[in-house]
């Protein structure tokens, strides 16, 4: 089970982006990275086009998934993610610091 997932609101916690909070975009689970909205920007030169003048445009590149933490939608704050396993069987994600299900 993934301890982040697509749309989960996350924190940077290293490098250039630190401290930035934004919005998990998409999950690569093969390689344990993460694209997430407007952090680690790279400038790509784009060929002009019928739909797009061209030119240099930026965008995300993964990031590791160790270098976020999730902000938990109960306490709102940056938070360790555990995973429980219920009696009745499947796994939910919770939050370390207030031990909520998120
Ligand atoms: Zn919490």
């Amino acid at each position: 089970m993934k301890r982040i997932k697509k749309k989960d609101k996350v924190m940077v916690m290293s490098g250039k982006y630190k401290g930035k909070i934004s919005e998990v975009v998409r999950v690569f689970s093969a390689t344990g990275k993460l694209l997430v909205a407007k952090v680690n920007l790279v400038k790509k030169h784009a060929r002009p086009t019928q739909h797009s003048p061209g030119g240099i445009q930026e965008k995300e590149s993964p990031i590791s998934a160790s270098s976020v933490k999730l902000i938990c939608p109960h306490c709102n704050k940056p938070a360790r993610v555990g995973i429980k396993i219920l009696d009745e069987g499947g796994k939910v994600r919770f939050c370390k610091l207030c031990k909520e299900i998120i």
